[in-house]
C-alpha cells in the first residue's frame, strides 16, 4: 500500500545516494519495501515533478533500468535571504 511515508522515503534516499543511483528492484530490497511500492512512490514523485525518470546504470546489480533523478531546481528556488528581495511581506 502506498503511503506518503513510503514516498518521502523514497525521495531521502533517492537524494541521499546521489550521484549513484538504484534501479526500483534494488530500491524495493534496500527501503525494504516490494517494487511495485517502490514504482508507485516513484510515479508520485514524477507526478509532483520532483524528479524524473531515467535510464541509468544501478550501482549495486550494475544492469541499467528506471530509475529517478531530480529535477534541477526544484526545491531550491525558494527566497534567496541574501538578496533581500522578498524581505517585505506585508
Ligand atoms: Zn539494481
Amino acid at each position: 500500500m502506498l503511503t506518503t511515508s513510503t514516498i518521502a522515503m523514497l525521495a531521502r534516499a533517492l537524494r541521499e545516494q546521489l550521484p549513484n543511483f538504484q534501479c526500483f528492484s534494488c530500491f524495493g530490497k534496500y527501503l525494504g519495501i516490494s517494487e511495485p511500492e517502490v514504482r508507485g512512490a516513484a510515479q508520485a514523485l514524477v507526478f509532483r515533478q520532483r524528479f524524473r525518470a531515467e535510464q541509468r546504470v544501478c550501482c549495486v546489480c550494475q544492469r541499467v533500468d528506471d530509475t529517478l533523478v531530480p529535477h534541477e531546481g526544484s526545491g531550491y528556488a525558494a527566497v534567496d535571504v541574501a538578496t533581500g528581495s522578498e524581505m517585505h511581506s506585508d
